[in-house]
Order: structure tokens, then sequence, then C-alpha cells
């Protein structure tokens, strides 16, 4: 697919295939596209030309709830009304499940992301990291097949960062989840993906396994990235 805003061409036409069950890690400089590629499998943005299909079913016109995502993003708008508890439960409105399901399912998110002491306040009374934290818990409590992430650690310390990962990879290994995951962080690239897609200027660079673009990287914007230095 491809996409424009006004006279701008940010995404070429690009063809990516991402297999279910997959890690897949998009790199790239800033303003290269990666955030609207997410944007565009999510829904949240229609494409300029081609199509979006999950799970084999065309979805390029379906709205973002009918595509059974969850998402993280770099903004990570949360409803400001709601408690963090409250904001973290709410994609399990749709589900019809029993309070108490929900409440443990909630604990269970809370815990792993550190938010038991904070499931009562607002988010206009956390920090930057908490509300990112509050994202990413409300992206995973419906366990979705396919997780979109955009930078989901890029606000945290560096030990919160360490502990996020080794959650992502248990997430991804326990829910068998499918992971779109975009980071400027090369060992979270590293150690996470399956598979790394550079990108650069609107376009895909090169595809491939972490080892194989470190070691062969086929064009210098992929050395970048990922490659090993000199
Ligand atoms: P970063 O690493 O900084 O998050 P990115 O790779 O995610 O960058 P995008 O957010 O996808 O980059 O933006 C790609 C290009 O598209 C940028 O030049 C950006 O200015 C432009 N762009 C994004 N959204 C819009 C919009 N709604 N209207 C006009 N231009 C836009
Ligand atoms: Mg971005």
């Amino acid at each position: 697919m491809s996409k424009r805003f006004g006279a701008i061409n940010v995404l070429h036409p690009i063809d990516l295939a991402i297999e279910e069950g997959e890690f897949v890690v998009i790199v790239g400089p800033s303003g290269c596209g990666k955030s609207t590629l997410l944007r565009l499998i999510a829904g949240l943005v229609g494409p300029t030309g081609g199509r979006v299909f999950i799970d084999g079913r065309d979805v390029t016109d379906a709205p973002p709830a009918e595509r059974g995502l969850g998402m993280v993003f770099q903004s990570y708008a949360l409803y400001p009304h709601l408690t963090v508890e409250e904001n973290i439960a709410f994609p399990l409105k749709v589900q019809r499940l029993g309070k108490a399901e929900v409440r443990s399912r909630v604990a269970a998110v809370a815990e792993a992301l550190d938010l038991d002491a904070l499931l009562k306040r607002r988010p206009a009374a956390l920090s930057g990291g908490q509300r990112q934290r509050v994202s990413i818990a409300r992206a995973i409590v419906r366990e979705p097949r396919v997780l979109l992430l955009d930078e989901p650690l890029s606000n945290l310390d560096a030990e919160l960062r360490v502990r996020m990962r080794h959650e992502f990879a248990r997430l991804h290994g326990r829910l068998g989840a499918t992971m779109v995951y975009v980071t400027h962080d090369q060992l979270e690239a590293m150690t996470l993906a399956n598979r790394i897609v550079v990108m650069s200027a609107g376009r895909i660079e090169q595809v491939g396994a972490p080892l194989e673009l470190y070691t062969e990287p086929a064009t210098l914007a992929v050395a970048r990235a990922i490659g090993s230095p000199g």
C-alpha cells in the first residue's frame, strides 16, 4: 500500500506480509513512515493506494474496532475521566465478562506493569512513563491475537525497559500473538524480533532475521539501523 499526505509521499508502495505468530520489529530513522505503517494496519488512517488484509480478510474499509488488534501508540491516549483501573478494563467491556473475571484480569496486567498502587488515579495524575504503562496494560488485557506497538518503551527507565522487554517476549510466547513492534532501540530489535523490517524514507530497505541483517546489511541505511559497527 501507499500513503500520501497532501503532496508528500510518506509511504511509497510497500508490500509486507507478516506471518501469524511472528514478532516483527520495524526500525528506521525518524520520519521514515513507521508510525504511518502501523496506523494503516490499525485502520486509523486509510491508504492512498493498496489494501490491508488480516487473516486473509480485506479490512481496508473496516473500522479499527473490527480488526481485532491491540495497540499502543506514541501518544498513548488514555480516557482522562476514567481511573487507571477503568482505563485498563475498558477493552473488556465488549466481552461481557463477569465483574470478578474483569477484576482478576486487570489485577494481573497491573501487577506485570507495576501499576497496582496507581489503579484509583486518573491519567492527569500520572507521569509520562506511568501513562505509557497503563496504555500497554490496556492493549494486552484482552490478549489480542495481533498487537501493534509503537515505541512502547521509549519513556521508561532502564530497569523497567529490561523488565518490559522480557514481558513482551513472554506475552508473545504465551499468547502466540502476532507482534508488530516499532523501536529505535537496537537491543530491543535484536532480542525481540523473529524478523526485522528496516525502513528508510517511506520504503522498505530490507527484511530479514536479526543476525542476517546484522552481519549482511544490504544497504548503508540497514547498516546504520542495525548493522555491526565498522
Ligand atoms: P518517528 O520515529 O519520529 O516516530 P516515523 O517513522 O514514525 O517517525 P511517521 O510518523 O510515520 O514517521 O511520519 C512519516 C512522515 O509523514 C513524516 O514526514 C511526517 O511528518 C509525515 N506525516 C505523518 N502524519 C502526517 C499527517 N497527518 N499529515 C501530514 N504529514 C504527516
Ligand atoms: Mg513514529
